[in-house]
């Protein structure tokens, strides 16, 4: 942002000097050029954190308010053989937990990428790579979902009853798939994670009442 009330013609005309003998605001606004090009290096420098090589055997699950579950991620390269590890041991880590799904956020990683097995409704070992979601225009139901990320926690929710997805898989394929009731849930539970969403920000005021000690041990637990 300029200074206020220069002439603007000012700056290119050298005229500046007389209205600032000090030069304090050309000093001033340099020093502002100097941190936003050091900001911009330094990002150059650092990797995403999307492209960067990870160890899926130190992946474990994170609990809420683990800044990773609230930030937006970001799509991964399904050809990527790193991707396709991390897929491979989210689906161990969940079914060690005994979740339907997990989403890369949950491991800390903010990448566009969640697996699902869903027992009686999709017994299948499932990996979404930058999944796109799109939720059905019918009815919205009322049903109470829990988080690997939250546990003790658990929320009425009310979503639409049918979605629908398209994804990659871990062999590379484009798949389109529909689905209504729990698994239609389960997607967009999972996909609410790729956003930053967690069943912290569904919650009525009573819930926020009714859980408010648990998530003050969960705090507590994450910033120790
Ligand atoms: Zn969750």
């Amino acid at each position: 942002m300029d200074e206020a009330g220069k002439p603007s013609a000012g700056r290119f005309s050298g005229r500046e000097d007389t209205a600032d003998p000090a030069g304090e605001a050309t000093l001033r606004r340099n020093r502002t050029l100097v941190n936003e090009q050091k900001g911009w290096l330094e990002s150059l420098a650092k990797p995403s954190i999307a492209h960067m090589s990870v160890d899926p055997a130190q992946l474990r699950i994170v609990t809420w308010p683990h800044p990773v579950l609230l930030q937006g991620s970001e799509p991964v390269d399904p050809a990527d053989e790193n991707v396709r590890a991390v897929a491979r041991r989210m689906l161990e880590l969940m079914r060690e937990a005994d979740g339907v799904g997990l989403a890369a956020p949950q491991v800390a990683l903010p990448w566009r990428l969640f697996v699902t097995h869903a027992p009686e409704i999709d017994p299948v070992d499932r990996v979404f790579i930058n999944p796109e979601l799109k939720l059905g225009r019918g009815e919205l139901i009322t049903e109470e979902e829990g988080c690997l990320s939250l546990p003790g926690i658990n929320v009425q929710v009310r979503r639409p009853d049918e979605a629908e997805i398209t994804a990659v898989n871990l062999e590379g394929q484009s798949v389109t798939r529909s689905a209504s009731g729990m698994l239609a849930r389960i997607w967009q539970h999972e996909s609410d994670h790729l956003n930053g969403v967690v069943l912290v920000h569904k919650m009525n005021p009573m819930d926020r009442l009714a859980t408010r000690k648990t998530l003050k041990e969960l705090k507590a637990a994450v910033s120790e």
